[in-house]
């Protein structure tokens, strides 16, 4: 099985309007970082890259794998929390 169709298996349960990761400040996204390492490393791809340099986050599919956490550490410019109880990636395994 490809990882593909195994991460189809998952569930998600979004949070509306209170995602459990947001960037600090995506001025320096655009302006600071030279990388944006983000945008590649993020397994769920919740990271893109507009034309302009910014960075945009869309936290939904978030396999809460803390990537990005260890990614941003030149900058430190990403708030990781886990999402609350009941909220996030529901991991199907076998
Ligand atoms: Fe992507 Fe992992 Fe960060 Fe979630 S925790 S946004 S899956 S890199």
């Amino acid at each position: 099985v490809k990882v593909e169709e195994k991460l189809f298996q998952n569930r998600y349960r979004v949070d509306a309007g209170r995602p459990h990761i947001q960037i600090k400040d995506e001025e320096l996204c655009a302006s600071e970082c030279e990388t944006q390492q983000c945008t590649v490393c993020c397994p769920a791809g919740c990271y893109t890259l507009e034309g302009n340099g910014r960075v945009v986050l869309i936290t939904d599919g978030c396999l809460e794998c803390g990537t990005c956490r260890i990614i941003c550490n030149d900058h430190r410019n990403v708030a990781w929390e886990y999402p609350r109880g009941g909220y996030g990636v529901l991991f199907k395994f076998g």
